[in-house]
């Protein structure tokens, strides 16, 4: 957690722009995530300035002091001001009516104070207004909250929740951003309003989400939010608790998949793939005489299971595609050798990105298991070395590489159709294995022999 700090620096333009406004006689405030973050020892993050200003006052204000100006959403009493090249909103107090698409209140009522504007915000972290020169106001001490890595709904957490379901999914993401905990009558009101997600845009939630599952403190947060996150994945539900009755395993299914996605690196595709790579264990699970667990096929179950889920929150069908592809391969064994590696290479459509995302993988997955599993973390990391010496050595492992394509084919005779994809992928697989080499003319007659 970042240090304590007793003031903060506002940067330049943020001052420029509260100078302006109270030039012109209203009250400006710098408020919201920046001021949090500042407290907590973290720079940078967008600057968002709240003004007792209506936004033509406000805007008429930064004019005079030479700043361009957007109209970025004035419907809500927000304008955005370009000082420099660095923008910066700045807000009418106000507090919101409803929100129907989780992102913007239907209707907002503009109010006198600063007070009123902060009673409104969704934390008590971010509940916080800060001047250069009055200082910090913060009613609700998350100041204390702060300090304390606590996150705490301003007010009554059902009626908060219920006002705005897709505050739910900001604390999920800002306990595993900032690493904090949510505090127990929070946490009740987020699980008890949980249903009231399925009217937030699903843009927004997969938004959150992404932002959650790419976060610092994925372990602690999937943990204990997960009753949430059941919400989009039921399975999650079984996954808790489900004692894998292996001697590979120390964690139930969850907990487990909560550390393979803490120890891989904070890009979506690995991370998503974690989430979902051994979620068809519970399904799959039957122990043998002995009364170990075993999983055999679990990764297709896994795969059916995170399907409708990736579609639902509507991400890009390719996205979805490569989460997949990962999760189907993540328990397939790849010896160390260059064979296996172009074997697989050849599986993954000749990806070199999604083969160093199955080595992260793979590394996180080891590093979650029995204290004696995590030794395979090596072979990862050899898998990696051997990927970079058959790049250096452009070897062949994926249609790109190889030296006949389509068209020879259609000179051979064979029918324009599958059959043509079919006969150059035998004829990579060929290749790969050194049965054949890599020249037009082998390659020709090896196509010919599999033809006939
Ligand atoms: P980040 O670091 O992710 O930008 P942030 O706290 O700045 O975090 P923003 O979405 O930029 O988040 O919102 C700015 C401020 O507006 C928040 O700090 C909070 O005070 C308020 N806010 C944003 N969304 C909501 C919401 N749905 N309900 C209540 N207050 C909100
Ligand atoms: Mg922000």
């Amino acid at each position: 957690m970042g240090k304590k700090v007793t003031s903060i620096e506002l940067p330049r333009h943020a001052r420029a722009a509260i100078d302006a406004l109270e030039r012109s006689g209203f009250e400006a405030w710098c408020v919201g995530g920046f001021v949090r973050d500042a407290l907590m020892g973290r720079n940078g993050g967008d600057i968002d300035i709240a003004t007792s200003a209506p936004w033509q006052e406000a805007k008429l204000a930064f004019e005079a002091a030479g700043f361009r100006v957007h109209e970025t959403g004035t419907k809500h009493g927000t304008i955005t001001a370009i000082i420099g090249e660095e923008p910066i909103e700045a807000t009418t107090y106000r507090v919101d009516g409803p929100y129907t698409d989780g992102r913007h209140p239907d209707s907002v009522t503009f109010v006198q104070s600063i007070a009123a504007d902060l009673d409104r915000r969704d934390f008590t972290m971010n509940a916080i207004a800060y001047h250069p020169v009055r200082g910090l106001l913060d009613p609700h001490d998350g100041r204390a909250d702060i300090d304390a890595g606590i996150i705490r709904a301003v007010g009554n957490p059902e009626r908060r929740f219920s006002e705005d379901a897709l505050r739910i999914m900001r604390a999920c993401r800002f306990a595993s951003q900032l690493g904090f905990s949510i505090e127990d009558d929070t946490m009740r009101g987020m699980e008890y309003c949980t249903p009231l997600l399925a009217s937030v845009a699903k843009e927004r939630i997969t938004k959150e989400l992404q932002g959650f599952v790419c976060g610092s403190a994925i372990h602690d947060a999937l943990m204990a939010c997960n009753r949430i996150l059941a919400f989009f994945m039921p399975e999650i539900t079984a996954m808790q608790g489900f004692d894998q009755k292996t001697p590979y395993h120390q964690y139930d299914v969850l907990e487990h998949t909560a550390y393979v996605m803490q120890n891989t690196p904070p890009y979506p595709l690995v991370r998503w793939a974690a989430l979902f790579h051994d979620m068809g264990k519970p399904q799959a699970f039957f122990t043998d005489d002995e009364g170990v667990g075993h999983f055999y096929g679990h990764a297709k179950l896994s795969i059916e299971l995170a399907k409708p889920v990736l579609k639902e929150l509507a991400f890009p069908p390719s996205f979805s595609s490569d989460v997949l592809l990962l999760v189907r391969y993540h328990d397939d064994v790849i010896e160390p050798t260059p064979k296996a590696v172009k074997r697989m290479l050849r599986r993954l459509d000749g990806r070199i990105d999604l083969f160093r995302a199955m080595c992260d993988l793979k590394r996180g997955d080891s590093l979650a298991q029995a204290p004696k599993c995590r030794k395979r973390v090596a072979v990862a990391d050899e898998l990696d070395r051997i990927l970079d010496q058959i790049i250096e050595a452009q070897e062949a492992f994926s249609l790109r590489d190889l030296a006949i394509g389509g068209t020879d084919l259609i000179e051979l005779g064979v029918a324009q159709g599958p059959e043509i994809g079919q006969l150059l992928d035998r004829a990579l697989e060929a290749v790969i294995d050194e049965r054949v080499e890599n020249d037009r003319d082998h390659l020709l007659a090896f196509v010919r022999k599999q033809w006939r």
